[in-house]
């Protein structure tokens, strides 16, 4: 029983670590706003040594250079960076 709680809490991730808003994926090079996650995110894909927090969306692009996620990013910043 408790094995199988922990095994649970595992599975489900992100609770024991420091959450931050922002992931990046520097594997397929994408970020995304966990504020906003849409299924199509797939977050819970990301391979654990691919996944990279920031608390800002610049800490993010100033680290690596990340494409913004079509589901949860896309539609509000693509026009700001396309300019
Ligand atoms: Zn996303």
């Amino acid at each position: 029983m408790d094995a199988d709680d922990r095994a649970a809490a595992r599975s489900a991730g992100r609770a024991s670590l420091p959450v931050k808003r922002f992931l990046g994926n520097v594997h397929t090079l994408e970020v995304h706003d966990r504020y906003r996650e849409r299924p199509g995110c797939r977050l819970s894909e990301i391979a654990p040594g691919h996944g990279r927090g920031y608390d800002t969306l610049r800490d993010a692009l100033a680290d690596r250079s990340y494409g913004n996620c079509y589901w949860c990013l896309g539609g509000e910043l693509r026009g700001t960076s396309s300019r």
